[in-house]
């Protein structure tokens, strides 16, 4: 996996309106991990790409009426099968954080990336996930040099008075072990 034109290369894209300029075009420096179902616990379907390009049918689900309003993204979402889709490049501010403060550092829309697993907190994820997880935030490491292994947070974690995802069910010892691996050849060059 590579970053091309601040586009993932295996990722299929859906361009959602719901972005922005960076305050700083050069300062992406934090990772942020998120889960999202729509309709909320199913997964598969359609209803994620609608939310995030501003075309979630109100009526399909009770939940939907409350939710198809909002104007959110995020950069990549990873399906339960592993498929990635990206709805907006890594140079552009998604609004997937909202109110959210990183060591003291407020609104890290605008310095941060937002990666969306399909799930929710309730269950476990799937291998593909944390394989593809790992891939492609390898591949965002290799690209950006703001970023860094240790600064990849849970969306819980800079904004927890309101959010509890990825969840206890995310474990982030076997995504650093998995995205560990994948550093280190580039560490080590032949
Ligand atoms: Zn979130």
């Amino acid at each position: 996996m590579k970053i091309q034109d601040h586009y993932l290369d295996r990722a299929h894209q859906v361009p959602s309106p719901n972005c922005d300029d960076r305050p700083d075009a050069q300062d992406i420096s934090l990772l942020v991990i998120h889960c999202i179902s729509l309709p909320p616990e199913q997964f598969g379907g359609p209803c994620i790409d609608q939310l995030f390009c501003n075309r979630l049918d109100p009526d399909a689900d009770p939940y939907f009426r409350d939710i198809h309003q909002l104007r959110v993204s995020a950069h990549l979402l990873i399906r339960r099968d592993g498929s990635i889709r990206q709805y907006v490049p890594f140079n552009r501010r998604a609004w997937h954080a909202g109110v959210s403060n990183y060591l003291g550092r407020e609104r890290c829309n605008d310095f941060s990336i937002g990666i969306e697993l399909e799930g929710s907190v309730t269950q476990a994820y799937t291998d593909a996930q944390y394989l593809q997880l790992a891939e492609a935030v390898a591949a965002l490491l290799a690209a950006y040099p703001g970023l860094s292994a240790q600064r990849i947070a849970g969306h819980s974690d800079i904004a927890p008075q309101r959010k509890t995802d990825p969840g206890p069910l995310f474990d982030w010892r076997r995504f650093h072990e998995l995205l560990k691996l994948r550093e280190e050849p580039s560490q080590n060059p032949v």
